[in-house]
């Protein structure tokens, strides 16, 4: 199970440790790191109100695409790998 970069804790949502406010989970895998969900878009968990999967990965974090330039998810308006 995935923790809380912050605080260790393994729920999402508010984090009084966060700079963000936000819980923000590491080695969660293809999944949103602020919420846990496999979906991309709107994420009411994330400070950006967009999910946000994992950076480092080949695909977008933000649409899931492998694909460069611009990006409909993303909140630069890039995708970001
Ligand atoms: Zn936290
Ligand atoms: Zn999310
Ligand atoms: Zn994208």
């Amino acid at each position: 199970m995935s923790k809380c970069k912050f605080c260790g804790s393994g729920s999402f949502g508010s984090c009084s440790y966060s700079p963000h406010g936000k819980h923000e989970h590491v080695s969660i895998g293809n999944k949103c790191m602020y919420c846990g969900s496999s979906s991309f878009g709107s994420c009411s968990y994330s400070p950006s109100g967009k999910h946000k999967h994992e950076p480092g990965n080949v695909k977008c974090c933000f649409c899931g695409s492998s694909s460069y330039g611009s990006c409909s998810y993303s909140t630069s308006g890039k995708h970001e790998h």
